[in-house]
């Protein structure tokens, strides 16, 4: 295994010091590009300079990926902070991203293999993907849904979930899909704040081995909202369902009668495609809009650049929930945009075993998988030896999002997943951002652990300092982006000065997506987790990533969450909740200290924790990230803040009870 050990920190800090963050994680591992995947790759290293050359004539080739009605007049109109592209152009989303396929004879490629938590598995081609989008389009017409409507879809992963949203997308229906793990408070204020008339739901989904009730939170939801006129239902468990006569219809009963054929509409390129709440992990959710043109163009040329895909040999697989802007952009709409095969998995990692997704791969033979660094660390936690047992040889891409990947993480997956052979790309980007903004190329760049690398050919972001200044090789701050790019939000749904005061208001004329950042000596960007999250001790200014990454590369530790608790000594101090790797680990006070110690070593004394609680659990949100904000409620005794978007509000109890004097 190409790997060394990463050197012993000496503390060193940024130019920055106090200012920005300090720049405390040393790596050295490197990665370089397998040969032949290299030789063969899609993108090559001259796309940067060819994309820095003309920004926008690079962006109007990749747009011309897309089938167009009508072509574009303009390719930016910018009024900052609001931006048009393709202006004038018109297309039709649905028809990109299925019927185009079929034009061109390739029907009967699979569109995805879908398989059910408990077993049950279907193949759905292009073709019948085409007759399915176009019967739900009758229907919701039908159901009196015009353009502009917008619909809620409130589904478990399954192909009709899917099917609602591509329907919608034809008939110009902006949806908004809800986690269906979220609960019935979650979706009525999604549903207010998005004003949907129409909700299409199932009565339930498969998790965790049982059938979990999904129509409930619906009737919960919608009970005083005559606004909503209409919920769709799919049928999935066969779970008893209430129902509201004049109100529920069986999506069996009204969208299995409709004809196959319906002409779609070209739409313009600025139509509303979806709002997407974002995760919430630091505050209220905020309504983002993403249209039409722009957002098909960069997600499907990040799709097809970022992993290399082969549409013709590769099976590719974005285990992530389509609750989420990751599933939107790449398990819906980039890879069918490229005519990919995808994988989709209804359920959890450990049902009926540990090995779940990796019995899927060797199933399907995945080529790429993509997913996030807290499915990994749970791989780690349960250890290497249930991988190991399945055939992980087609596999020749790894991806990864939605938090910072910790360098041990990374190097496991690589190893472990990967067998050695595969890059492992660590995709930047937010909901907002709609697409992959920060990543390496795999078949350009060296890998290095941890770090998200350069931006992609077309985008402009860049680490700035508090004054709005870039950052030096080698100092910290945080990441910018200073040019429009074609998947940006269009806005925070019917709330412009929110959209302003967010992300306009930090800097003059830069988007501030909220995120840290460090520039490493060879100019490359490492995401250090959120601002809000940046602890300030004896007056340095510390990233929790980092921390992490340090207990994370401590063989006995899987995972961990550090926050900054006020300190009347230090200003903060760090307080740092750890889950063992393996089961019945011990947790006593040795374990601590060199737990301590190991954090001094790779850091610095500075960031050694001043309190290590080992916690079974840690709070996420339904898209696996640390919630560290409940975590600080704990580390200073204060009342726990909004905790709707948690997987699991119990967590909160078990975390409470670790705390020194809880009983
Ligand atoms: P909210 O904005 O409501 O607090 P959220 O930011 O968690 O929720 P998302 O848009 O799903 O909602 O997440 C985007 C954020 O996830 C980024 O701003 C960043 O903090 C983090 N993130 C995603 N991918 C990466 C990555 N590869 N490396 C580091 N951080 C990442
Ligand atoms: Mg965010």
């Amino acid at each position: 295994m190409a790997q060394e050990t990463p050197q012993g920190g000496s503390g060193a800090r940024g130019p920055e010091g106090q200012q920005t963050l300090s720049n405390l994680l040393q790596e050295s591992r490197r990665f370089a590009p397998p040969a032949e995947l290299a030789a063969a790759a899609n993108v090559k290293a001259d796309a940067y300079d060819e994309a820095a050359a003309d920004r926008l004539a690079f962006w109007e080739r990749q747009a011309g990926r897309l089938q167009w009605e009508r072509p574009w007049d303009t390719v930016l109109e910018w009024d900052a902070p609001f931006a048009k592209w393709f202006t004038g152009g018109t297309l039709n989303a649905a028809v990109n991203c299925v019927d185009r396929h079929v034009a061109a004879g390739r029907g009967d490629r699979v569109a995805y293999y879908w398989e059910g938590e408990p077993g049950d598995a279907r193949v759905i081609t292009y073709a019948e993907l085409q007759d399915l989008v176009n019967q739900a389009a009758n229907a919701l017409t039908e159901l009196g849904v015009a353009k502009g409507d917008r619909v809620a879809i409130y589904m478990p992963m399954i192909p009709e979930t899917v099917v609602a949203m591509l329907a919608c997308a034809r008939i110009g229906a902006p949806h908004m899909v809800v986690f269906g793990g979220f609960s019935a408070d979650a979706l009525r204020g999604r549903i207010d704040d998005s004003d949907a008339s129409v909700v299409i739901t199932a009565d339930g989904g498969y998790r965790r081995g049982a059938p979990s009730a999904l129509k409930p939170n619906v009737d919960e939801a919608v009970k005083d909202r005559p606004g909503v006129r209409t919920v769709l239902v799919v049928r999935r468990t066969g779970q008893e369902v209430a129902w509201t006569e004049g109100r529920d219809v069986w999506w069996h009963d009204v969208v299995e009668r409709q004809s196959t054929e319906h002409t779609a509409e070209a739409h313009d390129a600025e139509h509303p495609l979806y709002i997407m709440y974002t995760s919430g992990t630091t505050a209220k959710p905020k309504g983002i809009l993403h249209t039409t043109g722009g957002y098909l163009t960069q997600v499907a040329w990040s799709h097809w650049a970022v992993f290399d895909l082969k549409p013709e040999t590769d099976v590719y697989w974005t285990a992530a929930d389509i609750g989420w802007v990751t599933g939107h952009s790449y398990i819906v709409y980039g890879p069918l945009a490229n005519g990919a095969t995808s994988v989709m998995y209804e359920g959890t990692p450990d049902t009926p075993h540990r090995g779940r997704w990796w019995e899927l791969v060797a199933k399907y033979g995945v080529t790429i998988l993509y997913c996030a660094p807290t499915a990994i660390r749970t791989f780690m936690k349960w250890g290497d030896e249930v991988p190991a047992q399945h055939d992980l040889s087609s596999l020749r891409l790894l991806g990864s999002v939605g938090e910072p990947i910790n360098p041990e993480a990374y190097v496991w997956y690589r190893h472990h997943i990967g067998g050695d052979r595969t890059p492992v790309v660590d995709t930047w980007w937010q909901t907002e951002t709609g697409a992959i903004m920060v990543s390496p190329l795999p078949g350009v760049t060296e890998g290095k652990p941890g770090a998200a690398m350069r931006p992609l050919p077309g985008i402009s972001a860049d680490v700035v300092d508090d004054q709005g200044a870039p950052v030096p090789n080698g100092g910290g701050g945080f990441i910018v982006v200073s040019e429009p790019w074609p998947s940006m939000l269009r806005g925070i749904w019917g709330d412009d000065q929110r959209y302003r005061d967010t992300y306009w208001s930090r800097f003059e004329g830069l988007y501030f997506p909220g995120d840290g950042a460090k520039r490493d000596e060879d100019g490359d960007i490492w995401l250090l987790g959120r601002v809000d999250d940046v602890m300030l001790v004896s007056g340095h200014n510390i990233s929790t990533t980092e921390v992490e990454s340090a207990l994370v590369s401590h063989p006995k530790v899987a995972e961990s969450a550090v926050v900054g608790a006020t300190d009347p000594l230090t200003g903060q101090a760090i307080v740092a909740f750890v889950i063992l790797r393996g089961e019945g680990a011990d947790d006593g006070d040795a374990l601590v200290r060199e737990l301590r110690d190991h954090v001094g070593a790779s850091l610095g004394p500075i960031a050694k924790p001043r309190q290590i609680l080992v916690v079974p659990e840690l709070p996420k949100t339904r898209s696996g990230k640390i919630m560290r904000r409940l975590l600080r409620d704990v580390a200073e005794n204060r009342q726990l803040g909004d905790v709707t978007t948690l997987t699991d509000s119990t967590v909160m109890e078990l975390i409470a009870a670790k705390l020194p004097g809880a009983k």
